[in-house]
């Protein structure tokens, strides 16, 4: 047995707004207001809670902030207006439109839409693009983003490590592994999904851990090789009784059996979470920069 470091994505991603903080006092210094707008489409409860802590985050931060609220029906032709029109929007540095929007519109078409200037996400062709290439102009996603920010300030070297990523989306898994491969990451990466063969012999492998599947405590001690360091980056809520909300929030790790075995895990809630706002906020700082030049 041992006793973990436990990665407190709280503590971290407060540390990353207060630098967001003076970066945005320099930038009204010099005139510009970052502006970042976020679309919602429909009234899924848990993106509203994610629209909301965005849009308070900006507010907090002195940000101009948009909060766009469209019904479940809106039509794609609208929601591509919508986004036309915050293109042309010399206010707004930063689009996004959480996902997911309902099933009738297509997401990809709306992302292609965004002006890759302001794709704070880093979701649009051209950002992934950069992100392959590692040009520093481009936007990373917010979760990955935030997962490499916690390694760095942890102290974890990537350098040369095995890490395991379970999850190929272009969300977190893809670009996740791309950034821990990069040349300033220098990481030997291997990336599992839902066809690979023999996980836990994968994952067994791993110095790095990141699991970024949506199956609540899939990750089980013996996939865990002691002393790895283990990033969880799921969220799934499952039904608990005891709870006022009727349902709790759990990771993607067996957390109470993984966590004696690791030299440092996140916690869920209180990881990778909090992370992901604070990199939407640095992205907007970026992108507010990289336009008032
Ligand atoms: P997706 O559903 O898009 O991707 C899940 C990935 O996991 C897929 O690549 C899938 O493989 C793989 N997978 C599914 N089941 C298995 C399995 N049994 N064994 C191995 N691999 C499997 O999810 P996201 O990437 O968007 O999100 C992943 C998790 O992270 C979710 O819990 C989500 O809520 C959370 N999340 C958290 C964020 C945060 O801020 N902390 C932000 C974004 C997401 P395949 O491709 O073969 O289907």
């Amino acid at each position: 047995m041992n006793t973990p470091k436990i990665l407190d994505g709280k503590a971290v991603a407060a540390a990353v707004l207060d630098e967001c903080r003076a970066e945005t006092a320099e930038l009204l210094a010099k005139g510009i207001q970052p502006g970042l707008a976020v679309v919602l489409v429909g009234a899924d409860p848990a993106s509203q809670v994610y629209v909301g802590s965005k849009a308070r985050t900006c507010a907090e931060l002195g940000f101009h902030s948009v909060k766009i609220e469209l019904p479940a029906e809106t039509t794609q032709e609208e929601l591509l207006q919508v986004v036309k029109d915050l293109n042309a929007d010399p206010k707004v540095h930063g689009i996004l439109v959480q996902s997911p929007p309902p099933k009738h519109i297509d997401e990809e078409a709306i992302i292609r839409a965004i002006d890759p200037r302001k794709d704070v996400d880093g979701f649009h062709p051209e950002n992934v693009a950069k992100l392959v290439l590692e040009d520093p102009t481009g936007f990373v996603p917010c979760t990955p983003a935030g997962c490499m920010k916690l390694l760095e300030v942890s102290g974890i070297d990537t350098n040369g490590a095995e890490a395991v990523v379970i999850g190929r989306s272009m969300i977190v898994g893809k670009p996740m592994a791309l950034l821990l491969v990069a040349k300033n990451s220098n990481a030997t990466v291997t990336i599992a999904h839902s066809r690979s063969k023999d996980l836990p012999g994968i994952c067994r492998r791993a110095d790095i851990l990141i699991a970024a599947v949506g199956r609540p405590e899939m990750v089980k001690a013996d996939w865990v090789k002691p002393g790895a360091v283990v990033i969880d980056v799921g969220i799934n809520r499952v039904e608990d009784s005891s709870k006022k909300s009727g349902y709790r929030l759990t990771g993607d790790v067996a957390y109470s059996e993984v966590a004696p075995l690791t030299s440092a895990i996140t916690p869920v809630p209180g990881g990778v979470g909090p992370m992901t706002i604070a990199m939407l906020m640095k992205n907007t700082l970026q992108a507010a920069r990289q336009f008032g030049v």
